[in-house]
């Protein structure tokens, strides 16, 4: 197969796919950025240079997302785990309570670390569904003094996305966005706060993105280790400490990208283009690939599917791989295989690993 630089066809669920015209950009600044005689990553994060790509990074997720002047947009370290606590940390106290939305493992983890620091409501068991599907509004259990609602907007293991996000009246939603962040347009004003590990959709491991309302930041705890408080990071635009810079830059070209193939509106018909190419097929073909997801449920960014049996399974994934169609096993806890298909992933791509899994079928059908 000729690709540039023989490259495979990447379906990484994270870290993923980054687009090759940002490897390409970075790859000319690798020995000088911009004049400087250095590497971004040699670069003092309290430099002049440094600063610009800092700040551009943080402008350019304001333009994209909207976000007015009412949002801190803080690039932080630890991945969106450390957020699975530092939200629980920050906004429960004693007596407090937080409704989670239960609709896979990612929520699970965060559910775990909020009942370290208050009263947690499940809101939704989505393992009642065995994780098929996200919750309907009328069956969220919801606490009316909650201090939060959390979601994981885009469940990268089950394969399912929220499109409307659920009514919470006058409690703040809370949400993981890290698989899905991006990918279509949203409100950020229904949220207090979102927050996402950059190796999905934003460029490499190393950064969190989290952003802020600043009404609900003004409730958080402030009696906690410098490094864990929002506030230091809100005080200081992120630079408290030496931030992850070179990631920073990465995202930042990334940003720049998204910007330049139609912004969020752009990734929004791109990605709905890709997942009727994937689920149609699948739809087309019930009897050999299976997606347990229903319909409404089903995620743009990881669509998930099983074959008549584990044998057939283990054969794809093998014969996949040789082709040079990377990524496709499942998540070990689930099994089966997925296609992740995030920002960076096009149509093109997309009508490759389809027309090898046609082959495949016909095949083994
Ligand atoms: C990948 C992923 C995570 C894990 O993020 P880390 O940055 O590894 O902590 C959390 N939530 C969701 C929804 C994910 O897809």
């Amino acid at each position: 197969m000729a690709t540039k630089y023989d490259r495979v066809y990447n379906f990484n669920a994270g870290p993923a796919a980054v687009p090759l015209e940002v490897l390409e950009r970075v790859r000319e600044s690798w020995f000088n950025y911009q004049g400087s005689g250095m590497n971004v990553m040699e670069m003092s994060h309290r430099s002049k240079e440094y600063d610009r790509i800092h700040n551009d990074t943080i402008q350019r997720v304001r333009d994209l997302l909207g976000l007015g002047d009412e949002f801190h947009v803080l690039l932080l370290q630890g991945g969106a785990s450390t957020q699975f606590a530092m939200i629980p940390m920050s906004f429960l106290g004693e007596g407090d309570t937080a409704d989670y939305v239960n609709t896979g493992s990612w929520s699970t983890k965060a559910i775990k670390e909020a009942k370290l620091f208050g009263d947690v409501n499940i809101a939704f068991e989505g393992s009642e569904v065995e994780f098929t599907r996200l919750p309907r509004q009328e069956e969220l259990k919801l606490t009316p003094e909650a201090r939060y609602v959390h979601i994981t907007s885009n469940n990268t293991i089950k394969g399912t996305q929220f499109f409307a996000y659920p009514d919470t009246g006058d409690v703040p939603l809370v949400a993981d966005m890290s698989s899905d962040i991006l990918s279509h347009r949203f409100d950020p004003m229904r949220f207090g706060l979102f927050y996402a590990g950059a190796q999905k959709n934003l460029g490499p491991s190393g950064v969190t993105l989290v952003v802020l309302r600043d009404d609900f930041a003004a409730g958080a705890n402030e009696a906690l280790t410098t490094m864990l408080k929002y506030a230091t990071h809100i005080e200081k635009n992120s630079l408290f400490n030496t931030p992850p810079t070179f990631g920073i830059y990465l995202m930042g070209e990334v940003l720049q990208w998204v910007t330049d193939h139609g912004g969020v509106e752009g990734m929004e018909a791109r990605n709905r283009k890709k997942a009727e190419m994937v689920y149609g097929f699948f739809d087309e073909h019930p009897d050999f690939f299976n997606c347990p997801v229903e319909r409404d449920s089903r995620s743009w960014m990881n669509a998930c599917f099983r074959l008549p049996n584990e044998d057939l399974e283990g054969r794809m994934i093998a014969e996949a791989t040789r082709s040079g169609f990377v990524g496709l096993k499942g998540h070990r806890s689930v099994g089966g295989l997925r296609i992740s298909m995030y920002n960076a992933n096009g149509p093109d791509e997309i009508e490759a690993v389809l027309a090898f899994m046609k082959d495949f079928m016909q095949h083994n059908g």
